[in-house]
C-alpha cells in the first residue's frame, strides 16, 4: 500500500507557493481574513493551523473573533467591512457557526472576489457547470493529492460517502470531471457496502470514526479518508486504517492526510484571489 502523504505533499506545495509569493516582495502581501464566531475548540485548532501555515508561506492573516451571541446584523457588518477593505484578498467564515445565525446568507454576503473557501453560491454554481471557479479547499486538496501521486481517475468507479456542500458534493463533481463514474452514498443509502465493494476509489466524508471497514472494499482500492473524529483525545478517520490499509493500493492517513492538503488549498485559493485583484489594479 502506498501512503498518500498529505503532510509532505502539502509541505512541498506550500514551499512552491512561498517561492511564488516571494516574487512579489515590496508589494502588498496576500492577506486572508478569518472570521471566527464563538469558542468551538476544534475550530480554534483548525484556525491555528491555517494561520501558522499562512505565515510560513508569506500570507498575512487577520483574525476577527466575534462573540457567540453576536447578532446576524453585526456579523454582516463585519463581512461588509472586510469586503471593502483593499488590504484583504480572501475572507473565510470558519464553520460551524452558532445556530441562531443564517450561515447561507453570511456566506453569500462575502464578495465573490474574496471567497477563499469557494462556498459562495456563485462559485458553487460554476463548479456544478464544470467551469473555472474557486474550488472549496478540502475537495481541491484531495484532487491535488491524487494528482501528485499520478492517480488517473479516468474510467474509475468512485464512491463518495457524504453529500455535504463543503466536501462530499463538490468532490463528487470534481471526480466526475476527472472522468470517474461517481456514486454518492449518504445517511439514507441502503446497504452502502454494495456500492463501496465495487469501487476503485472511495472518498469517505462521513464524520463517523472507522465507518468504512475492510469487508466493505475490494482489493487494491484507493482510499481517501476525509474524516476527523476525536476519540479519547486521538484523531481517528472515517476509515478503519489498520485493516483497510492491508487491502488498499493507496490510502491517506489520519492525521497527516487530507487535513494538510486542505490548508494548502486554502492558501492556494488566497493567492489566486490576490493575483486576480492585483492584476485588476495593474499592480502585477
Ligand atoms: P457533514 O456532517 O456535513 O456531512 C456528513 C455526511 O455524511 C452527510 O452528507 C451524511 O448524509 C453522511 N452520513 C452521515 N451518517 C451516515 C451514515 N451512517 N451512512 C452514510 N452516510 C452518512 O460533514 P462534512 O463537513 O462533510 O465532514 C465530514 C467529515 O470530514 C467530518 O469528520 C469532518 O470533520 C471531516 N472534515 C475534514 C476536513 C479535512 O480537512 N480533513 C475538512 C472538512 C471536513
Amino acid at each position: 500500500m502506498t501512503l498518500l502523504d498529505g503532510y509532505n505533499t502539502a509541505k512541498k506545495l506550500n514551499h512552491e507557493l512561498k517561492l511564488e509569493i516571494d516574487k512579489w516582495k515590496g508589494l502588498k502581501k496576500p492577506t486572508l481574513a478569518i472570521i471566527h464566531i464563538g469558542n468551538n475548540a476544534a475550530s480554534l485548532s483548525y484556525i491555528k493551523g491555517k494561520i501558522s501555515a499562512a505565515e510560513k508561506v508569506g500570507i498575512e492573516t487577520k483574525l476577527i473573533h466575534l462573540k457567540d451571541q453576536i447578532s446576524q446584523k453585526e456579523v454582516e457588518d463585519n463581512i461588509l467591512i472586510l469586503n471593502n477593505d483593499p488590504q484583504i484578498d480572501g475572507i473565510i467564515l470558519q464553520l460551524p457557526i452558532p445556530k441562531h445565525l443564517n450561515k447561507d446568507r453570511l456566506i453569500d454576503l462575502i464578495s465573490i472576489d474574496k471567497d477563499a473557501d469557494g462556498f459562495h453560491t456563485f462559485h458553487q454554481g460554476l463548479l456544478y457547470q464544470s467551469r473555472e471557479t474557486m474550488v472549496p479547499a478540502t475537495p481541491l486538496g484531495i484532487m491535488l493529492l491524487l494528482e501528485t501521486y499520478n492517480i488517473k481517475l479516468n474510467g474509475l468507479k468512485a464512491v463518495v460517502i457524504g453529500r455535504s456542500n463543503i466536501v462530499g458534493s463538490p468532490v463528487s463533481r470534481l471526480l466526475q470531471d476527472a472522468g470517474a463514474t461517481v456514486t454518492i452514498c449518504h445517511s439514507k443509502t441502503k446497504d452502502i457496502s454494495a456500492y463501496t465493494k465495487d469501487a476503485d476509489i472511495v472518498v469517505a466524508a462521513v464524520g463517523i470514526p472507522k465507518f468504512l471497514k475492510a469487508d466493505m472494499v475490494k482489493k487494491d482500492v484507493i482510499i481517501v479518508d476525509v474524516g476527523i473524529n476525536k476519540v479519547e483525545g486521538k484523531l481517528i478517520g472515517d476509515v478503519d486504517f489498520e485493516h483497510v490499509s492491508k487491502i488498499a493500493s493507496y490510502m491517506t492517513p489520519v492525521p497527516k492526510g487530507v487535513g494538510p492538503m486542505t490548508i494548502h488549498a486554502l492558501l492556494k485559493n488566497t493567492v489566486k484571489l490576490y493575483v486576480n485583484t492585483m492584476k485588476k489594479r495593474n499592480s502585477i
